[in-house]
This record gives C-alpha cells, structure tokens and sequence, in this order.
C-alpha cells in the first residue's frame, strides 16, 4: 500500500518511519509531503492508495470528491478527532476513514493540568519577571487547587483522565457527559451542566466538537460561572464562543484562562503574520489579557503519544489490506 502522508513535520517524519522499521510493516511505504490536505493538493494523491491527513486538514465537500477522483479509497486520520471530515461524502464515494482514538489521553489532560496551574500561579509571568531581575511577587497570587471543585466537562479517555489527576491533587470531582464513564463513579459525580458551571473552581473542557457543543461556553454558560473561576479548553477552538470569552474575561469572571485549541487555528492566523491580520484576530485580542495563556494545540505532543498515533494508525492500514473491520473506522452517527 503506498500512503500520501500530508502536513508532514519532521517529528512525523522520525516517529512513521522508527514505527515502520520497528514494527515490521513490510507491504506499506510512505511519502511525506509539507503541504496540507485540502482542495488545492488533494490532486496530489493521484497514484497512491490511501491518505494520512491531520485535524488541520480541510477534508470536506470538494476534498473528498477529488480524492475520490484521484482513487483514493482510505483516509487515515492520525488525531482522535475527526470534525474536518466530510463523513457523509466519505461513504458516498466508499472512502473508508480510520483515526486512531485514543493515542494517550493522559498526554492531553497533563497539558490541561499544566495550562491550569500555570493561569492560576501565573507562571509565564513569573517566568519573565525573575529572568528580568524583578523578584517582586505583584500579580502571582492564585489559589489552592486542594479541597476545591474542579468540573470536568466530557468523561471519555481523556476527561477521565483529567478527573484522576484533578483526584490526585485532592480536588472534589464533579462531571457533565450525556453518557457516564462507570470506570470514575466512585470518586466522581455526574451533574446537570447547569450545577457544574456554578459549582466549579476549574472547568475543563474533553467534550469532541459537534453541532450540539459547539459554543457550548458563550456569554450565557459564562455568567453561570463563579467569579474567578478558572476555564481550560485543550480540546477543540469552536467549543468556545471567541467573543463571549473576551466579554467574559472583560467582566473579571476568569482567574485564569487556559487554551491550547482556538477558534482561529484551522485558518493559520499565526503562519501569515500581517499585522493586518493580527489586529482581527480574536487570538490575538486573548493574548492581549493578562490572564490567559496559550499554547498551540500541543496537548498530544508527547514521545509516548507520537509513538502510539504512529503504530496505531499502520495498524489501521493493515486492517484495511486484510478487509477487517475496526472500532477505529468512523462512522456517520
Ligand atoms: P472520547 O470520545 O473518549 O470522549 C469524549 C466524551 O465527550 C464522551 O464521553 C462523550 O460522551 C462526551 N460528550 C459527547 N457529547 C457531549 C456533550 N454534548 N456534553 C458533554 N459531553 C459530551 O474522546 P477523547 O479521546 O477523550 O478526546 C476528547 C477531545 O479531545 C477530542 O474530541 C478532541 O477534540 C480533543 N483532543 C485534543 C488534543 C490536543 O492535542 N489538544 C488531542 C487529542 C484529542
């Protein structure tokens, strides 16, 4: 099988291929190319038999259509989510897609943990205030996260692993998901969204993007906040209603905001630099508060985790050559 991998990084690069030698793939071979998969280079996939694409590929409509021209009969999703994908024209065409769910959910929800400690202690200040010399402590107080309430929105591989550490580090757990993760239920309680977001000293969002969560935190869910509560979102940009977050940060509702996923990221904000550009943009205006800190959409980064989306996503090659089906295949519904 001849894969087209896209968006391919170096890190990509080191990680597919160690996993190929290692593991012993011997009927797949890889191309890398540093473009990204969307309607202008989905024609590159002429003479391939399948697609290795990424969550900030643009796979819909017209993506899926050439791909489908270019016979192109397997997309392999190396992410969990899978949002940027045109399903319904997938199945269509009889393009099978395959994502590999669950590559290390603590990788996830440790960068959760690590961007909701570092908003409340602020420690990107404090970071550049001593390497300034300035070892005064003005603007570093936050607050215990022992014996507080941290509310975990979505309980699936990696808000369940957000609840542990939160446990760890003596928090009451408390939890809103339209389905139940029996694994936490002896240390974590399910409530109403509503009782969750006036309960919670740290919310944290690990609910996937879908029409029913799309800025599901707007200016509405935002005022049923504490005042000073603490928002982490490492899961997707869209769960957040850009505006209201700003409006929200405005009205002093936030201690901290932590975010490793925004709104804007699909469209690259950051790669053209204009100033333009920069001026517009909500990302840009976040940054601009002291209150919040931004990473860029790093939370998977980990050697385990690349490792992983590596053997996981060959493995969904080779259960495709050998016709099996797979809890990894994406389905509609
Ligand atoms: P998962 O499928 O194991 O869990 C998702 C959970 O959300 C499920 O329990 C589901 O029932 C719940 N859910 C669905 N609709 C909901 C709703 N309306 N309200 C509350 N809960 C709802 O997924 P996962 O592996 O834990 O990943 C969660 C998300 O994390 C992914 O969808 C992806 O967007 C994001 N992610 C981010 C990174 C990163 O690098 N930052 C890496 C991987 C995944």
């Amino acid at each position: 099988m001849k894969i087209l991998f896209y968006d391919t990084k170096n890190y990509d690069k080191d990680s597919f291929q160690d996993t190929l030698k290692a593991e012993n793939f011997p009927h797949i071979t890889i191309e890398y190319t540093k473009s990204d998969l969307d309607p202008r280079t989905a024609a590159l996939a002429e003479g391939f038999d399948a697609v290795c694409a990424f969550v900030s590929s643009d796979i819909g409509t017209r993506t899926m259509e050439i791909l489908h021209d270019k016979g192109i009969r397997l997309l392999l999703m190396r992410c969990a989510g899978f949002n940027n994908v045109d399903l319904e024209t997938a199945a269509k065409y009889g393009i099978r897609v395959m994502r590999v769910p669950g590559y290390s959910p603590e990788a996830v929800a440790e960068h959760a943990m690590a961007l909701a400690l570092a908003s409340n202690r602020r420690l990107y200040k404090a970071y550049n205030k001593v390497r300034e010399n300035d070892f005064s402590l003005s603007g570093l107080m936050g607050f215990n996260f022992y014996e507080k309430t941290a509310g975990i929105i979505g309980t699936g591989k990696i808000g369940a692993a957000m609840c542990r550490i939160c446990r760890g580090f003596g928090m009451k757990v408390i939890a809103y998901d339209v389905y139940r993760n029996d694994s936490l239920t002896d240390f974590v309680e399910y409530v109403s969204l509503e009782q969750l977001l006036s309960d919670s000293d740290v919310i944290s969002l690990h609910c996937p993007l879908m029409d029913s969560t799309y800025h599901m935190i707007n200016i509405d869910t935002i005022k049923q906040m504490k005042d000073g509560v603490i928002l982490v979102n490492t899961s997707r940009g869209a769960l957040v209603k850009t505006d209201d977050l700003i409006e929200g940060i405005r009205m002093h509702k936030f201690a901290g905001v932590g975010l490793d996923v925004y709104e804007e990221e699909t469209n690259n904000v950051f790669e053209d630099r204009s100033d333009e550009i920069l001026e517009h943009s909500t990302t840009a205006r976040l940054l601009s508060f002291p209150n919040v800190m931004i990473t860029s959409h790093q939370g998977f980064f980990t050697r385990e985790a690349l490792g992983a989306i590596a053997s996981t996503t060959l493995q969904n090659a080779m259960d495709y050559m050998a016709g099996k089906e797979s809890p990894n295949d994406v389905k509609i519904g």
